[in-house]
């Protein structure tokens, strides 16, 4: 496990599908990947998914909401979403 330079947060990196790697935070989540809008309590997040690396957009679900929904994907939400600092990591690339 990595710690981001900025805020010091724990962050895994994950390998995307174009073969860079991108820091997320460490805890799996899951996503709706059938375009519907975040219910209530929860919200859109981007993550790179486990599986192929691929960066999605979509709907937070429940553990539980994505074993009985098939279109979902499960994944790493992406740091820059989260760090105080995305700025910081942006101008610097
Ligand atoms: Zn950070």
């Amino acid at each position: 496990m990595a710690v981001c330079r900025s805020c010091k947060a724990l962050i895994h990196w994950q390998r995307t599908e174009h073969g860079t790697s991108h820091p997320c935070d460490p805890g799996v989540r899951w996503v709706a990947t059938d375009g519907r809008e975040p219910a209530d309590g929860t919200k859109k997040i981007r993550i790179v998914t486990k599986s192929s690396g691929r960066l999605v957009v979509g709907a937070e679900l429940s553990a539980q909401q994505a074993s009985h929904l098939a279109a979902s994907a499960a994944g790493f939400e992406s740091h820059f979403a989260t760090c105080p600092f995305a700025d910081e990591h942006r101008k610097k690339g």
